[in-house]
């Protein structure tokens, strides 16, 4: 369970009444450590003079002088890194396009609430609020937020990344079918650190990327063949960098990375994001074409998020389609979001591509995606992402007759 009292917030209102009602339901909630901000001024004066990180932005859209939409791109700019719950009067599509705003600036946005908002509303939302891996990592902007390269590169060389594993269900048999192979550093002073802090920077240097990628596919791949001869039947899906495809022999080198164990290729499933392809498009095909030709699968991530839709779809050697978790999450209440989650099964099962629709977190979203034409599911609903004596024992009570998802 969380602890709310850790929990450190920042409200944005220019409605002194409604900071104070806000304020009243965190404490009810029992969030005592709270900030008020009048104007976008003063919450960024807070955001900048705060040692401590904020780790949740509750914010209006509309104010005087600095509008919700100006503060968001202010705090964006500065890479603010806690979560945000947007809150307004102003009409649904206005609020939702706020939100999109904010998604698309790099800021993690984690609910959209129509005032007046009440108790129910904002404890669904809190729910969202402590992400196990952040908690100490989410630093203010004074401070170094990020890791340098150099620092990345030693914890590479000291074996300080680890490999999280997180199962996708089959939709139609209930069974786990694969997991998702995700990097964490077990950092030596902050515990384990999620990949978003780390990545991108890892991203701008193409040796470290590749040095990268390469012992994250080898951890994984070492785990799968351990599972394959205890006979637990899985794939696996390890993440790489549109960065990775600067070299045209990369086919070989992940295939050399799965030979030295005995594991065949076609248990493992490459991701890359849909948004960053098509950079050099002919070497990109050449690349993902010949990755195929070794057995490898292939799976567009993040699917719906990026540009190159349908130009992917019509050319790229895809063997899966992920879809975004945005599109899940509220898909129950949201019709357009409900729209582009249909379209999109659809679209990769017209493909003849294994659908799978990630970041199913609620029962009711699990019945909702259940419901589709969509082949697997993976999202905090089924299971976290989990070090593999974690995954055995979880895997045991899931197998367990009397499990029902
Ligand atoms: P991704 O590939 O889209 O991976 C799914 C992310 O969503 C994971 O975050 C996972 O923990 C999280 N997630 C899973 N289920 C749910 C859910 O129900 N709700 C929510 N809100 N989130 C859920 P994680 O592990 O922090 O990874 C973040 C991203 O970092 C990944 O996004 C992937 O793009 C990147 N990444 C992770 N490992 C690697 C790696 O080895 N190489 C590369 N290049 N990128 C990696
Ligand atoms: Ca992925
Ligand atoms: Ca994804």
């Amino acid at each position: 369970m969380v602890n709310r009292e850790k929990i450190r917030v920042l409200i944005l209102d220019d409605d002194k009444f409604m900071l104070e009602y806000v304020n009243q339901l965190l404490k009810e909630v029992g969030i005592t450590q709270v900030f008020l901000a009048e104007n976008g001024k003063a919450g960024l004066q807070i955001l900048s003079s705060e040692t401590e990180p904020i780790d949740l932005l509750i914010c209006d859209i509309e104010m005087p002088s600095m509008d919700g939409i100006e503060f968001l791109r202010n705090i964006a700019n500065k890479k603010y890194r806690g979560k945000i719950v947007l809150f307004s009067g102003i009409d649904a599509d206005l609020l939702k396009a706020s939100e999109r705003l904010a998604i698309v600036r790099g800021l993690n946005v984690i609910g959209a609430l129509a005032k007046p908002i009440n108790l129910d509303s904002l404890a669904a939302v809190l729910e969202r609020v402590p992400l196990p891996f952040h908690e100490k990592m989410d630093f203010s902007s004074k401070k170094k937020r990020i890791f340098d390269v150099e620092e990345i590169r030693q914890a590479l060389l000291e074996n300080e990344m680890e490999v999280f594993f997180q199962p996708k269900v089959s939709v139609s048999s209930g069974k786990v079918t694969s997991v998702e192979c995700l990097a964490r550093w077990r950092h030596t002073k902050y515990g384990y650190i999620s990949p978003d802090n780390f990545i991108s920077i890892i991203e701008q240097d193409n040796d470290l990327i590749n040095d990268f990628t390469r012992r994250i596919l080898r951890k994984s791949v070492q785990q799968l063949e351990i599972w394959l001869q205890q006979s637990i039947d899985l794939k696996i899906s390890v993440n790489i960098s549109m960065e990775n495809l600067d070299r045209l022999n990369l086919p070989e080198i992940y295939q050399e990375a799965v030979w030295d164990f005995n594991v065949p290729t076609d248990r493992v499933i490459l991701e890359i994001t849909e948004g960053k392809l098509g950079k050099d498009f002919a070497q990109t095909l050449d690349i993902l074409t010949r990755i195929r030709l070794k057995g490898f699968g292939l799976s567009i991530d993040d699917f719906g998020t990026g540009y190159a839709s349908m130009e992917t779809l019509k050319y790229l050697p895809f063997t899966e389609l992920k879809i975004d978790r945005i599109f899940v999450h509220n898909a129950s209440e949201d019709f357009a979001t409900r729209l582009i989650l249909e379209s999109s099964i659809k679209l990769g099962k017209a493909f003849g591509l294994n659908v799978v629709v990630e970041g199913v977190e609620t029962q009711a979203d699990y019945e909702l995606v259940s419901g589709l034409e969509c082949d697997e599911i993976q999202g905090y609903f089924v299971a976290k992402p989990m070090l593999p004596s974690d995954f055995i024992q979880w895997l045991s009570n899931f197998n367990n007759p009397n499990n029902v998802l």
